[in-house]
């Protein structure tokens, strides 16, 4: 099991609390909201990312289980590639 952060951003009155709290996953954007990496919660920030949770005051941060990281499957037979 992995825990990931999330933000609400109805939610999220761009304190920047939780990035100063986390700053290994979470940076503010030009605007003072946070972008959270795309990045499970290693097991030795559990314990800022629990802080950074409880402190918001706006409740917008949350931390969410998560399955551990997928598998990538190998492409389908005949699949391409997007283009522009
Ligand atoms: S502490 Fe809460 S309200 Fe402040 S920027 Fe972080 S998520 Fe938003």
């Amino acid at each position: 099991m992995t825990i990931r952060i999330e933000v609400d951003p109805t939610a999220c009155k761009a304190h920047g609390l939780c990035a100063e709290l986390l700053p290994e996953l979470i940076e503010l954007d030009d605007w003072g909201y946070p972008v959270i990496a795309d990045a499970d919660v290693p097991r030795r920030l559990r314990p800022l990312a629990r802080q950074a949770v409880s402190a918001c005051p706006t409740l917008a941060l949350r931390r969410r289980a998560a399955a551990s990281a997928a598998v990538s499957q190998p492409r389908a037979q005949g699949s391409r590639a997007f283009r522009d």
